[in-house]
């Protein structure tokens, strides 16, 4: 039985003409794309982590329009950054973006760092960052892996294991380093990724198509099907949280949290954690104090999140005109007219707990 490496090794002299060719040819075009500048890399590859293709498109061409440079984004609020991310989700991938400009600023005058090493150093960055930074913008020969290059060389060299295993983990690692040594690392990399986004599809993949077929493992031991294994279901949290909805004539109660932690930074209608089984009322009273009159609950809100199953229970609240600090896990809390929450950071869910309030 050969080792991944070997295989890697086995496959390379093919694989790789065979792959960068049908890159040239099929290549989507995307906006970073056309100059391959190391700021609008990084963006696009934090931006791309979790999220489709096409609307970070949209995303990636708006935030570079406001904060062209990393000087810009350093310079900028964080309130301003999340406000921009609206609606991508994973917050803690803007807040890092943030702090990592700040860090370039201060330690690489400005300009992204042309080692992995030096990359791997900076907030937000893991080994799947650094490598895409260093080999796009770099031309380095940093390898990758993430969920498509994992899948295409899972089939590919015939890898077997469970995803989340050290044992693949550390397989796929090797084979792409093996892989991506040679001309146009970056290229390379985003034609592996290309490839398992566009052909070597999760389900039914189109081999009859695939510029790699004849080198590929898995298609010749007809285990296409079978490869990679399906991965081990992640538990899931119940989260459950009473909500105060306070009006005040055409203004809105809201409280933008502390920058950390699940929606950290963000702006949402105040709310406290309930333990299981715990009175919203109670837990309600005790959070805003004496003078707050809390009401009905008025509708439970049901979300979704990765690992998560998030339930708010919305509650009708008189608060007194003049706010007191704002509650504990809060940065700051205001009035704020209808028309402005638009411009806020603000995640989905409370989005749609907004909506159900009215
Ligand atoms: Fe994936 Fe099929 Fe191409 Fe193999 S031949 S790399 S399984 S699309």
């Amino acid at each position: 039985m050969t080792s991944p490496v070997e295989r890697a090794r086995e496959a390379r002299r093919d694989v790789r003409p065979q792959l960068l060719r049908w890159f040239d040819r099929s290549k989507r075009d995307l906006p970073w794309r056309k100059s391959n500048a190391p700021y609008g890399v990084w963006v696009s590859e934090v931006m791309l982590q979790q999220t489709q293709v096409e609307r970070v498109v949209r995303y990636w061409t708006k935030f570079l329009e406001r904060f062209p440079t990393v000087k810009s984004l350093a310079a900028a609020e964080l309130k301003d950054v999340l406000g921009l991310w609206t609606g991508l989700g994973y917050y803690s991938r803007a807040r890092n973006l943030h702090l990592a400009s700040k860090e370039l600023v201060l330690r690489f005058g400005g300009e992204l760092p042309d080692s992995v090493d030096a990359l791997l150093t900076l907030p937000g960055f893991g080994r799947y960052t650094a490598g895409a930074v260093a080999s796009i913008a770099f031309e380095l020969e940093a390898p990758l892996v993430d969920g498509n290059v994992a899948r295409v060389l899972s089939r590919l060299l015939e890898l077997d294991g469970v995803p989340g295993e050290k044992a693949r983990e550390a397989a796929l690692w090797a084979a792409a380093e093996v892989m991506v040594e040679g001309a146009r690392p970056g290229d390379w990399n985003q034609a592996l990724m290309e490839l398992g986004a566009t052909v070597c599809v999760p389900q039914n993949p189109l081999c009859l198509v695939c510029p790699v077929r004849t080198s590929c493992r898995a298609l010749a031991a007809g285990r296409v099907d079978e490869l990679p294994r399906p991965k081990k279901p992640p538990k899931r949290k119940r989260l459950e949280f009473a909500v105060a909805v306070a009006k005040r004539g055409h203004e809105v109660l809201l409280a933008r949290r502390e920058e950390k932690g699940l929606f950290g930074g963000l702006w949402e209608l105040p709310g406290v954690e309930l333990a299981e089984g715990a009175d919203g009322d109670a837990a309600l009273q005790k959070f805003l104090g004496k003078k707050a009159s809390i009401g009905p609950e008025l509708t439970v809100v049901e979300r979704t999140l990765t690992h998560r199953d998030l339930v708010l229970r919305l509650h009708a609240i008189s608060l007194p005109k003049r706010l007191a600090k704002p509650p504990a896990g809060y940065l700051e809390w205001r009035w704020v007219p209808r028309e402005e929450i638009g411009g806020l950071g603000m995640s989905s869910a409370m989005q749609g707990a907004l909506a159900e309030a009215g």
